[in-house]
């Protein structure tokens, strides 16, 4: 009977889990979970919260025989697969680049034939997309279109959820709660309450949105208060559910309009696109996929960046939906790119800024989607928004946020003040404020720049680099 490590990473589920299965089939399995002081993207605060709910949920799926280890993977693993004389070590295939390279290693150190890795995260492998000359795509609706829903054979099925019939638990772990993941800070208990941090909430998100929310997507998923999105994203993320499985349930589907569908499935296809980039391109991480950035004039103001951070630039759509991000660990898509176009094109902070920031705070926070989603709204991705393409926050609210219910939910300050007002307090009668109990500069702040000025700022920076490059 051949005894085997699982090890765990962003892959904490039972369902859909090739390397637990394959596992299973020859023998014993001891899972492995190691927090990976090596890893040089250290998880993010709200990661840190979301992992310890998610590997709880996991570790009493697996009767608590988890052993849970701190340190280096490279160092650690091979010494415990010699000392209790493990034959096998299965995971999933990782696709960012510490990742490939401590897979790389390991398969060095333990031996090729010890070593077995499983696609688990992706519907297309990014080796296996390409340009008829070879080449990686760099747009999306060829990449998706032609690469990906063209390509031979279809994503595979998922396999059934399953428990291994031999789970054997060793003992060099700690237990979970000794691992540096849990927050000293009462936001790490508000943070949760918004979610069901388990496989089984994962499916539950999945049917409900099915149910309720996936007809009328297309259009719905612009309206942040109307919560037609999935928000899947955190569940994606840490892998307790697979796209694989997302993908299959949704071709059970008969009842759906395909607009709706189609549409749902391409934004699975943008995170498909992310891992691409990242595969191929993987210095997106920090540096400018469109080298022409390198010498775009950035600001440094801490005050300011503070000021976005905390949901007070005085802009309300802004300040929503980044103290809706400090709140739950999420932020809508569309406010995704106002807040991230209002600081990298108004307030021209670089983008590390918003990706450090988001890195903190998402329950999502993802290394290929983050980043790609950075360089998009910076103008300097594959693919990306054009330089001139800059977010006015007062049209943004206008159009998607009509009655003003998502500014009232996440900045009480503006409760009382009715829309169209709430969009941009600071041209609003002074009666109408007080109403409202509104005290500008008091309980909420004026602008924290002019919209008008700095779009004309952003827009010189980027056209001198525009007529640099040619
Ligand atoms: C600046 C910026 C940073 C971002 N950072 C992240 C991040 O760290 N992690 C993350 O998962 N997403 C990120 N996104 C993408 C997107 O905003 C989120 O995936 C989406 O808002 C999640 O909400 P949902 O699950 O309700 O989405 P739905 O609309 O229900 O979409 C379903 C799934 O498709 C994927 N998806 C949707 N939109 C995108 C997109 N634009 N790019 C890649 N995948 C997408 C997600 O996995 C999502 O869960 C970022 C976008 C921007 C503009």
């Amino acid at each position: 009977m051949a005894k085997s490590i699982v090890l765990f990473h962003e892959d904490l589920r039972c369902g859909d889990h090739q390397p637990l299965t394959e596992a299973n089939a020859i023998g014993e399995v001891i899972p492995v979970y190691i927090l990976d002081s090596k890893d040089p993207n250290q998880l993010g605060g709200a990661s840190k919260i979301w992992l310890h709910h998610a590997l709880t949920d996991l570790n009493q799926q697996l009767q608590k025989k988890i052993c849970f280890l701190e340190g280096d993977p490279k160092k650690l693993l091979p010494e415990l697969m010699a000392k209790h004389q493990i034959n096998n070590l299965f995971c999933h295939e990782r696709f960012d680049p510490y990742g490939i390279a401590l897979q790389e290693a390991l398969k060095q150190s333990i031996g090729f034939e010890k070593f077995h890795s499983f696609n688990g995260t992706l519907l297309w492998h990014p080796e296996e997309i390409h340009k008829s000359d070879g080449t990686p795509y760099r747009v999306f609706t060829p990449f998706y279109r032609k690469g990906c829903l063209q390509f031979g054979p279809l994503p595979r099925q998922p396999l059934p959820h399953i428990i291994p019939d031999k789970l054997t638990l060793i003992e060099e772990g700690c237990h979970l709660d000794e691992l540096s993941l849990k927050s000293k800070l009462p936001w790490g208990k508000e943070i949760i309450q918004y979610w069901d941090i388990s496989e089984q909430g994962a499916h539950n998100r999945l049917n409900t949105f099915i149910e309720h929310k996936l007809e009328g997507y297309k259009i719905q998923r612009d309206f942040p208060s109307q919560g037609h999105t999935s928000k899947l994203s955190p569940f994606l993320k840490w892998g307790m559910i697979s796209v694989p499985t997302v993908w299959a349930q949704l071709n059970t589907l008969t009842n759906i309009p395909s607009k709706d569908l189609d549409h749902f499935k391409s934004e699975l296809g943008w995170r498909e696109f992310s891992y691409y980039l990242l595969h191929h391109f993987p210095k997106i991480i920090k540096e400018n996929l469109n080298p022409n950035f390198d010498h775009f004039p950035w600001h440094e103001d801490d005050a300011l960046l503070k000021a976005w951070q905390q949901g007070q630039t005085g802009y309300p759509i802004v300040d929503a939906a980044m103290r809706q991000l400090y709140a739950t660990g999420y932020m809508h898509n569309r406010l995704r790119m106002v807040v991230g176009s209002f600081l990298v094109k108004n307030l021209t902070l670089h983008w590390h800024h918003g990706q450090d920031w988001f890195w903190d705070c998402l329950f999502d926070a993802d290394i290929a989607n983050n980043s790609a989603g950075w360089q998009w709204i910076a103008g300097c991705g594959a693919d990306a928004a054009p330089y001139f393409r800059i977010f006015n926050p007062i049209l943004q609210s206008q159009k998607f946020d009509k009655d003003g219910a998502f500014i009232h939910q996440w900045v009480p300050e503006l409760a009382e003040l009715p829309a169209p007002h709430c969009f941009q307090p600071w041209l609003t009668p002074k009666d109408v404020l007080d109403q409202a109990n509104v005290k500008l500069g008091e309980n909420y702040p004026n602008p924290i720049i002019d919209l008008t000025s700095s779009r004309d700022r952003a827009l010189n920076a980027y056209s001198h680099l525009k007529s640099k490059k040619s």
